[in-house]
């Protein structure tokens, strides 16, 4: 079973191919991470969430995974073409603090997060430890592919076959960009490195060949992807946006820096399988960073949501959908998370190593089947998530064998069915009124109440609970005696 070949999807050639490893036995994937100026909004924290259970899936089918997602702590301008300021002197600059306590602080924060979706710990290199390396590689390439121009040292698109092929851009007016430094040879040429502007100082800034600055934003990805990797590697993912610009720059700074051309054999781009995870959108425009207030996963957590609803509700969709944010499709992915939680129930003092080999074989054998033909086809978690729903609603079976199929469904989905407990579910909104404890010593009074059959006593209790904002949930069929609206 686990032999179902697995099928991604590789924007480089926009067709499903079967994953075959550069070296037998591992898989060797770079995830773009985020640019740490400030807090991550829950989009970008679907392409994680993505990026780990593609890593979980690679694992799962026996590769020894080795996975990094690089922290950008400089060079990413306020466009990801070469326009605008640099993100974290900018909100170092609006903060008060020094880039490097912005960095630090946000990435921190960023890495909570992971942690709160059950990510898997990943290597984390920052972009600032890589600059004398970028230094060494913009040298490397600079005669053959780069020109100087006064703001720094260029890239010239035109030096490399297939230039944008993974855009699917025309590279002659450099679509959809504007040429905003003047003296670029094409409009899509891009900064290896860009000086510190005369009369200036960055708090972020180093000497090399072409003058006192930083190095350009794409820079960083190839160069912690070929020393942490090595080229060529198996996945590079990334958001949807970054197969516009991002992607395509880092792929001809590789073809450049391995005197390869041509993208015919996709090898030749550092990266076997380029993948792409689709936006989450949200209609108001909030989660946008730089309106102000976004959606962060604190928010939802403020608002009394368990951070591995939002986990669920990115499985729900495919990774290459669009998927719409609303209050009310995570109130809807919480309960159904909270009904598999429920399912655990009866498996809990259960060892999944009493299992016997014959029942192993037996137990949600259709199940476990379609859970690999669905993860294998393109990762497709909608699917394997109703074949997880079946696995727990199986009865009159082994019990372990049934905890070990759920084990090993959830190792891949990583949703942690088996240390939640209801408990869990019950976050206090951050602007509740009342504590959890005063709840429950209410609750009590009502049951001593209502055990005295003094049912106007039990109901003034019910009153006073809702005027504070608690629901009491008598008979809820998932069992929860209250919660806080
Ligand atoms: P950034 O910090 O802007 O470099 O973004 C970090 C990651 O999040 C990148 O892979 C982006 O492509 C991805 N990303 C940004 N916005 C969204 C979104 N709304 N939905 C999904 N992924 C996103
Ligand atoms: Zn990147």
């Amino acid at each position: 079973m686990t032999d179902t070949p697995l099928k991604l999807f590789n924007s480089l050639t926009r067709s499903l191919e079967v994953f075959e490893p550069v070296h037998p036995g591992e898989a060797r994937v770079y995830s773009c991470g985020p640019t740490v100026y400030n807090y991550q909004h829950i989009g970008n924290m679907r392409a994680y969430v993505f990026a780990d259970t593609l890593g979980r899936t690679l694992q799962w089918k026996g590769y020894k995974l080795t996975h990094v997602v690089n922290i950008t702590d400089v060079g990413h301008l306020t466009s990801d073409a070469d326009e605008g300021e640099d993100k974290m002197e900018r909100m170092a600059a609006r903060e008060g603090k020094s880039a490097w306590d912005i960095a630090k602080f946000y990435q921190a924060d960023f890495e909570q997060d992971l942690a709160r979706l059950n990510v898997q710990p990943k290597q984390h290199p920052r972009a600032t430890e890589y600059v004398e390396a970028m230094i060494a590689w913009g040298k490397s390439i600079a005669d053959k592919h780069c020109y100087e121009l006064e703001s720094g040292l260029y890239f010239d698109v035109s030096t490399v076959a297939d230039y944008g092929r993974l855009a699917r851009a025309v590279t002659e007016d450099g679509e959809g960009r504007i040429e905003s430094v003047e003296g670029k040879r094409n409009a899509a040429d891009f900064a290896i490195w860009r000086k510190t502007p005369a009369g200036e100082t960055r708090q972020m800034e180093w000497d090399s060949p072409w003058g006192r600055g930083a190095p350009g934003w794409h820079l960083e990805c190839s160069v912690m992807g070929e020393a942490l990797l090595g080229f060529p590697f198996d996945i590079h993912t990334g958001g949807i946006d970054h197969r516009e610009i991002h992607h395509p720059n880092e792929i001809a700074q590789n073809q450049a820096y391995c005197c390869t051309n041509g993208l015919d054999d996709p090898k030749n781009s550092g990266a076997k399988i380029w993948m792409h995870n689709n936006f989450l959108v949200e209609r108001s425009g909030k989660m946008s960073k730089s309106s102000g207030e976004f959606l962060r996963l604190q928010l939802l957590i403020d608002k009394g949501y368990h951070p591995l609803a939002y986990r669920l509700m990115c499985l729900q969709a495919h990774y290459r959908s669009e998927l719409e944010f609303s209050w009310e499709g995570l109130g809807a992915a919480l309960t159904r998370l909270k009904r598999m939680v429920r399912a655990i129930d009866k498996l809990r003092g259960v060892d999944a190593k009493d299992a016997t080999k014959e029942a192993l074989a037996i137990v949600g054998y259709d199940m476990k089947f379609k859970f690999h033909l669905a993860l294998s086809d393109d990762l497709n978690t909608p699917v394997a998530l109703t074949q997880l729903e079946r696995a727990l609603a199986l009865k009159k079976v082994s019990l372990p064998a049934q905890r070990a199929l759920i084990e090993e469904m959830d190792s891949v989905l990583g949703l942690k069915l088996f240390d939640l407990r209801i408990e869990d579910f019950r976050i206090r909104p951050a602007d509740a009124l009342i504590e959890e404890r005063e709840v429950l010593a209410a609750l009590a009074r009502r049951k001593e109440a209502r055990a005295a059959k003094d049912f106007a006593a039990s109901d003034a209790i019910r009153d006073e609970l809702t005027a504070q904002g608690v629901e009491v949930m008598d008979g809820d069929p998932l069992g929860w005696e209250w919660k806080l609206g």
